[in-house]
């Protein structure tokens, strides 16, 4: 962060959005919550004891010594126990009579189905850690797993955590560079792959690319491709079909234990802030963070509910909310190959209508497109099975939450918005759905078993009503344990800024009650006339008028206010771009936040630069706003999109 001008006051980061709608628990869902609000008091009390009873939940082949080895920055958790990640999230429910229970309710973009119950699954994994092994695979060893949202990618990653091998997912929209750097960096044997994919209606191809990274990484002895879409493909000597050697293995496996901190997988974070980081994650500590998390913070009861979450498994969200969390529970998820308007802007609600569903999990950047193409396409849908909505990714505007809760949620279903990271493993901040009266746009609490805080430059607590830097101030069972291969980079990026603290680089307040509300990324604040004002309350304050449906602010250089707010905005479906647009939007920040937030110009633009786990990243709009050529956009979804805002910048509108 920028630091303070002289003379002000020190405040790290002001807090201006004001915010006083509420919506309390339904009766019925808080009267049979999995949670309740003892649980807050249980942790406090004795914190290690709780996360021991989670760890219960699990089945372990031998019990833990010692639940915690705190070397800060490095931890160990469940020292000395034994399980088998894979054990727990297929056999065990087939062992307790699941067998016929659906695991996954999968859907093909083009319309097409499987369903694989506990004891599918485990046919699946099992056949698949035996032709893992027959292919040299085994404990320690990396596989990279580049895949399409088909069920082989979930058994791929069960399969490895099955035999001790460690898989690093790669996302299937990553190019051919950011796949082989990341192969290279984790020196994987293994590619698992598939022809390709379905996506906005076409096959789109995966194997080419593996093709193109494999050619220049001598570490891999096998690519291992799963045919999904049966486009022609090039084949190559080291190429192994998934139909020629998955298929003919027996069915039969024996999970052997594997050590509470042996390494589960290493996930390379998604870059929106630079050089993509291998995240590790291990065994038991991870399994039981993610599981009990499920369990509370979304209420959910495996024999009733139907959930879905929409993340692609090659982010952390898919990992710990679409494989870990949900199985280890047994519950019953649906799995979505492709994208939310194939074949029609319908698509997400047809899916809960036709599958019940009970929960949904989604990101911000989908509920504000939502909100841009219109109330009327989810009033088509039955939606009435919804019990429990939540929200990942970025802060969650106000507008947003209500429109959600509202639209999809018929203000039935509490909003959970849950803070967590790559790094986190899982959830660390959120409301629990039976406890907590929900405030729009707030994270609200650190869960059970979670020590977090506001901090000021100095490290210290912030009084309610303040702002500055989240921190996590006790180490957590799911934490990641280091970078990989990088233990140096670990303590830099994240132990470094406060003494005994891990700093996850995001900003955040405490309102009058204490609770906590997300302000975006410490690398994006603004400092405007002495004033540290955060990004996510001024696009908060845009996308709260009627026309705008998303914003994206930067702070440029400004030879008055030393950085001056520069808002980028995307318009609703119905409103039209008028001349008085920008004047009318300055103004209606200007009376939301106070004169200090109002922004210097406002450009309507058509789209916004994203990820491609679809958040915004202003580093680069903060290029085109200061006028410099515009910086690495690797990372980006759609690197076109960078010419569509700059063509825009000559028709900036600026007054006063
Ligand atoms: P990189 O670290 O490479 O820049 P990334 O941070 O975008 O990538 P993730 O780990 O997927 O990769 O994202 C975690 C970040 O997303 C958090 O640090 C936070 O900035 C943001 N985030 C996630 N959930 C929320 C939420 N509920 N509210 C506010 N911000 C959130
Ligand atoms: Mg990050």
């Amino acid at each position: 962060m920028a630091p303070e001008t002289p003379g002000t006051e020190t405040q790290a980061l002001s807090n201006l959005l004001q915010e006083n709608r509420r919506f309390a628990p339904p009766a019925n869902l808080a009267a049979a919550a999995n949670v309740t609000a003892a649980a807050y008091d249980e942790a406090a009390a004795d914190r290690l004891a709780f996360w021991e009873r989670a760890a219960d939940r699990l089945t372990w082949a031998k019990r833990w010594d010692t639940t915690l080895e705190w070397n800060a920055p490095f931890s160990k958790w469940f020292v000395g126990g034994q399980l088998n990640v894979a054990y727990n999230c297929v056999d065990h429910h087939v062992e307790a009579g699941n067998g016929d229970k659906v695991a996954y309710f999968w859907e093909g973009e083009p319309g097409d189905s499987r369903t694989l119950t506990y004891a599918d699954l485990q046919c699946e994994v099992n056949k698949a850690a035996n032709a893992l092994t027959e292919l040299g695979v085994g404990q320690g060893d990396r596989v990279a797993i580049y895949m399409p949202m088909i069920p082989e990618l979930p058994i791929s990653m069960l399969a490895c955590a099955r035999i001790g091998a460690i898989h690093s997912v790669v996302f299937g929209g990553f190019s051919a560079s950011a796949l082989q750097s990341r192969i290279e960096d984790a020196d994987a044997k293994l590619v698992i792959t598939a022809d390709g994919g379905y996506r906005r209606g076409n096959p789109s191809a995966l194997k080419p690319t593996v093709d193109e990274a494999v050619a220049n990484t001598p570490s891999i002895q096998h690519v291992l491709v799963v045919k999904r879409t049966n486009q022609e493909i090039a084949v190559n000597e080291r190429d192994v079909f998934w139909d020629d050697i998955v298929e003919r293995q027996s069915d039969q496996h024996v999970a052997e234990p594997h050590d509470a901190e042996h390494p589960l997988y290493i996930l390379y974070t998604s870059g929106t802030t630079g050089k993509p980081k291998g995240i590790l994650h291990t065994t038991g500590g991870y399994l039981t963070q993610t599981a009990w998390t499920h369990h509370a913070v979304f209420d959910l009861k495996p024999d009733s509910d139907i959930y879905w979450c929409t993340a692609d498994i090659g982010w952390v969200t898919g990992h710990s909310y679409i494989v870990y969390g949900p199985l280890a529970n047994g519950a019953t998820s649906v799995i979505y190959e492709g994208t939310p308007d194939t074949p029609h802007r319908g698509r997400f609600w047809e899916l809960v209508q036709k599958y019940k569903i009970t929960i949904l999990y989604t990101a911000p950047t989908a509920i504000r497109t939502f909100m841009k193409w219109g109330d009327d396409i989810p009033a088509k849908y039955d939606m009435s099975s919804l019990r429990i909505l939540g929200s990942v990714g970025e802060p969650i505007n106000p507008e947003a939450y209500v429109w959600y809760r509202e639209h999809i949620g018929h203000d039935r279903c509490p909003v959970v918005d849950t803070w967590w990271q790559t790094e986190t493993g899982a959830i660390m901040i959120s409301p629990l759905p039976g406890v907590t009266s929900g405030k729009p746009g707030a994270a609200m609490k650190p869960l059970p078993g979670i020590v977090a805080d506001v901090v000021d430059d100095q490290g210290n607590s912030v009084p309610n009503g303040g702002g500055g830097f989240l921190v996590v101030k006790e180490p957590w069972p799911s934490m990641l344990r280091t970078i990989w291969g990088d233990d140096q980079r670990y303590i830099d990026t994240y132990w470094s800024r406060f003494d005994g603290m891990y700093f996850p680089g995001d900003g955040a307040k405490k309102d009058e009650d204490g609770d906590l509300w997300l302000l975006g990324r410490v690398d994006d604040v603004m400092l405007v006339s002495g004033h540290n004002i955060s990004t996510t309350e001024v696009e908060s304050a845009l996308v709260s008028h009627p026309k705008v449906a998303e914003a994206a602010v930067v702070g440029a250089t400004d030879p008055v206010t030393g950085q001056a707010i520069v808002s980028f905005v995307i318009l609703r479906g119905t409103a039209e771009e008028s001349d008085d647009i920008a004047t009318d939007l300055r103004n209606h920040v200007a009376k939301t936040l106070g004169p200090i937030a109002k922004p210097r110009q406002i450009l309507v633009v058509p789209e916004l630069p994203k990820t491609r786990s679809g958040k915004i990243m202003r580093r680069l709009l903060r290029d085109v706003a200061e006028n410099r050529s515009v910086g690495d956009v690797t990372t980006l979804a759609d690197s076109t999109v960078m010419n569509l805002i700059s063509e825009k910048l000559p028709s900036a509108k600026s007054e006063d």
